[in-house]
């Protein structure tokens, strides 16, 4: 059973800041390895804010699919319109805060 932290609403993940059809992910700090639904929730909760997980830990477990419950690599995610295990739709717009979660260095 993998904790989600955060202001959730439902079981697949969605929060008070991202609850539309798709918001069914959560993500993982790098900091504190934490998976919150959103870095709104994560920066109210922690005392430091949201650090992007490195990408070229191509290994680590950093997305969690509130669809079917499981976790899944960087790899897994990103680029990708559904979740690999479950087919569940994943929301177009968050490649555009690929930057908030994840990172090059
Ligand atoms: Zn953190
Ligand atoms: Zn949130
Ligand atoms: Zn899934």
């Amino acid at each position: 059973m993998t904790a989600i932290y955060g202001d959730l609403i439902d079981q697949e993940t969605r929060c008070i800041d991202y609850h539309g059809p798709t918001d069914i992910v959560a993500l993982k700090c790098f900091a504190c390895q934490k998976y919150y639904p959103c870095f709104k929730c994560h920066n109210r909760h922690e005392d430091h804010p949201f650090e992007p997980y490195p990408q070229h830990l191509k290994k680590d477990k950093v997305v969690f699919c509130g669809a079917c419950q499981k976790e899944l690599t960087i790899e897994d995610y990103k680029g990708r319109a559904a979740c690999p295990n479950c087919d569940h739709p994943f929301n177009p717009n968050c490649s555009r805060h690929y930057d908030y979660y994840f990172t090059d260095s």
